[in-house]
């Protein structure tokens, strides 16, 4: 199947007075319809920016180069306009801090009206009620509810109904952002099931950004590992969580583990600095496989059975190079 959307060596900097933080440095990956893509990695990794930059939607000031490739056209050198033209009914995101996007003086119903007139302006009344009951019934929110105002609802139904108005436009792709933490009420299961009815109903294609490696095993097809505004690893959820190939990607699953079973989370080091990250491979001072090319050579993407890696543990034909083999410490 063709992909929904295709990046390709996509890079996002901003400037400092240190110099450029490079948060996205050539990431490339491919969405296809109604797959869900988990984006994983420690905070300040580049996953909420890399989610914003694939929909436009960085601050003022940002620099982007690559492709993001969506309906036949680069987003990255397509005029703001055609960008905004584009993620009105076809991509969409949904927001960390949804809430302070509902109007209270609004109605539910009303919402949806605005949204739907907006974007799909010759939809009459009785549709555009039957499209706002059907994405909210998606999200577990009952019909009688239609008309209600915002105050009425839990912060967890108000999220959910964020979400149902970004799927009422059904949008090929979306940008979820850490939607969990702005969640108290809604418990993981909820989540999970609401990401399957978004596929099963809609057929969206979803970008899922998260630190709970749990949700992702659950709800994802394939995940993307991302390390200091690369994404180090990718592949099938099952084939990477049972044998991940990457020495971070490791690192992350063992501190997922240990957090649920010790309630500690720890990876030893700090992430980089991402206005002077390490040479070579960025996670050599922190990886327990380090060899002496690590630091002097930056490791490019391999394929290692399903999945695509960056670590010279792998050659270029997936084998360990021999001149890798000298261990670094
Ligand atoms: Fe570790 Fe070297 Fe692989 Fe980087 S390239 S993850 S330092 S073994
Ligand atoms: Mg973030």
């Amino acid at each position: 199947t063709a992909s929904v959307l295709s990046v390709r060596d996509l890079r996002v900097w901003y400037g400092t007075e240190r110099g450029p933080v490079r948060a996205v440095d050539g990431v490339s990956f491919d969405l296809r319809p109604g797959e869900t893509l988990g984006l994983v990695g420690e905070s300040g990794c580049g996953k909420s920016t890399l989610g914003r930059g694939v929909l436009g939607l960085l601050p003022r000031g940002a620099k982007l180069d690559g492709e993001v490739g969506y309906q036949g056209r680069n987003l990255v050198t397509a005029t703001p306009r055609e960008v905004q033209l584009l993620r009105g009914p076809d991509l969409g995101l949904i927001f960390q801090e949804p809430l302070t996007r509902l109007n209270p003086l609004l109605r539910v119903s009303e919402h949806f009206e605005e949204t739907l007139r907006t974007h799909e302006p010759g939809l009459s009344k009785e549709q555009i009620q039957h499209r706002g009951i059907e994405v909210l019934r998606a999200m577990g929110i009952p019909p009688t509810r239609y008309r209600a105002y915002p105050h009425e609802f839990s912060g967890g139904m108000r999220q959910r109904i964020m979400i149902a108005l970004a799927l009422v436009l059904r949008p090929s792709f979306v940008v979820a952002d850490e939607p969990t933490t702005a969640l108290d009420v809604l418990v993981e299961a909820q989540i999970i099931s609401i990401l399957g009815d978004l596929r099963r109903n809609f057929d969206t294609a979803l970008l899922f950004i998260t630190h709970n490696l749990g949700i992702v095993a659950e709800a994802c097809d394939r995940v993307a590992v991302m390390y200091a505004g690369r994404i180090v690893e990718q592949g099938p959820v099952t084939e990477v969580f049972a044998r991940p190939q990457h020495p971070y990607t490791r690192e992350l699953l063992r501190s997922t583990i240990s957090l649920a079973t010790t309630g500690l989370h720890y990876i030893p080091g700090a992430p980089p600095d991402l206005v002077e990250p390490p040479s070579g491979c960025r996670f050599h001072p922190r990886c327990p496989s380090a060899m002496r090319v690590c630091p002097e050579r930056f490791p490019e993407p391999v394929v290692v059975g399903p999945q695509t890696v960056e670590c010279w543990l792998h050659g270029p034909d997936g084998l360990i190079p021999a001149d890798g083999r000298d261990p670094l410490v």
